[in-house]
């Protein structure tokens, strides 16, 4: 890591990339809001997996399902009955911690005291509310803890109105919440978060083939969006870890500031869901194969990453500190498509004409891409911020823009600058900003 992690958390926050959430009324404890550079740059890294998994695919589409579903859903996935954290208390400071995440299992890491744990509790991680004025167990309903099941309920719908034929798969993104006992690290584990999650549904003795493309086609994503290779694995799952429904399972785990940990995971589903669902609901959720004439549940490969969790691992992997003319000089070297701007327009200074002159030029701009207009500061400043915030592009109006029509461009990365034409400005951008 180049620099510790307080420092970027401390630019994530200062430069408008996430808020605690309710910070004014002393903060509510592991929510978080994403202020202007850090929503654009989740929704950039949300635009790059739909583009990947969705746009270019003819085999996958995509669906937006609710966040609260018949609990039925739940019985029947069986998160009602076992998605389940082992929980135990410190007798001695009363807090209360994962046992499966624990350092030393009989050690508390908040009071440090040893053998002071309660026996383990199995503890739901699912949200419960009610529906509608009263709030009886018959109208408890709960908020998703994934946004999988939204598609599993939805299969037969998606098959028949899209017309697939397997394989093929379903994505969506979305938010899911889940009550964890121990959040923490920022937004690496919220109880509210983003997922972005596919099921790919095919022959049952071609889900092993399909496992280990979806292993390589996920990987390849991250380091296709400028993740180093040297922070990223693929960790293949213990049999003791595996979860009740998958056969197999890989993590995709990145280097973090503390450790390798889990950015997403990818399982060979086999049949349990849809046939836990054709059973709990009575409908045929098999499908028929028209060239062989089998009827049979399709077996599903998810590949299930954090929305959240990996624009976080963008901003520290992009995150890198140069000296440059013996001074210091912060660079987050985002992947241009990942920037939450895309180009800052910058007069010279505030005279009036040179303001007019930018706010010209930066007119184009602001049709195609996520733009800044900043008149504030000397220009020094202006680039070192810029550079903070990884805008790949810093255009410069001066005093001869206004005889020769022409503008500075400065590459982020390089620091490079080119004199450029105000008409060929939106071309030559566009020949370097394109996905
Ligand atoms: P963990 O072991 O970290 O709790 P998990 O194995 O339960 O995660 P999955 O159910 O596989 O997670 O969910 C898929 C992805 O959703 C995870 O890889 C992660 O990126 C994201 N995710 C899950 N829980 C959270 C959370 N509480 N906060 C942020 N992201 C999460």
């Amino acid at each position: 890591m180049p620099a510790d992690f307080d420092t970027i958390v401390n630019l994530a926050k200062n430069r408008g990339f996430v808020f605690q959430s309710s910070e004014i009324y002393g903060g509510l404890r592991s929510a978080y809001d994403y202020g202007p550079l850090g929503v654009s740059l989740l929704r950039n890294v949300k635009e790059q997996w739909w583009r990947s998994m969705v746009q270019l695919r003819d085999d996958i589409v995509g669906i937006d399902s609710a966040v609260i579903q018949s609990p039925r859903v739940w019985e029947a996935s069986g998160h009602l009955s076992s998605f389940t954290d082992p929980l135990v208390e410190c007798t001695n400071c009363n807090s209360r911690h994962r046992v499966d995440k624990l350092e030393k299992p009989n050690q508390c890491p908040t009071c440090g005291m040893k053998d002071t744990f309660t026996e383990p509790k199995d503890f739901n991680l699912m949200f419960q509310t009610h529906m509608g004025p009263v709030s009886t167990a018959e109208n408890a309903v709960y908020l998703r803890p994934e946004t999988a099941q939204g598609i599993f309920i939805n299969f037969e719908n998606v098959r028949r109105t899209a017309r697939m034929k397997l394989p093929f798969g379903i994505a969506q993104i979305g938010k899911s919440f889940r009550n964890e006992i121990t959040p923490g690290q920022v937004v690496f584990r919220t109880r509210e978060f983003e997922q972005m999650e596919m099921e790919f549904f095919c022959r049952p003795e071609d889900s092993a083939e399909w496992l280990e493309y979806w292993l390589e086609e996920r990987r390849n994503w991250y380091m296709d969006l400028g993740m180093s290779a040297d922070n990223l694995r693929m960790r293949a799952h213990e049999d003791d870890e595996l979860a009740h429904y998958a056969s197999s399972t890989y993590d995709v785990d990145y280097n973090f500031p503390w450790g390798w940990d889990e950015l997403e995971g990818i399982a060979n589903r086999g049949d349990f869901d849809l046939a836990a669902h054709g059973t709990h609901s009575g409908k045929d959720l098999t499908y028929f194969d028209p060239e062989t004439n089998e009827r049979f549940y399709p077996h599903v490969i998810e590949p299930a990453a954090g929305a959240t969790r990996t624009t976080f691992a963008f901003l520290l992997d992009a995150y890198s500190e140069e000296e440059v003319g013996g001074e210091k000089r912060t660079v987050l070297k985002l992947d241009k498509r990942l920037a939450p701007n895309k180009v800052a327009v910058l007069p010279l200074s505030k005279k009036p004409d040179l303001v007019e002159s930018t706010q010209a030029v930066a007119g184009p701009l602001r049709e195609r891409w996520d733009i800044e207009v900043d008149v504030t500061q000397s220009i020094g400043k202006r680039y070192r911020r810029q550079d903070e915030i990884g805008t790949p592009y810093c255009v410069t109006v001066d005093f001869d823009t206004l005889e020769d029509q022409q503008v500075t461009v400065r590459d982020r990365d390089t620091m490079a600058q080119d004199r450029i034409p105000i008409e060929g400005l939106v071309r030559y951008l566009d020949e370097r900003l394109a996905p």
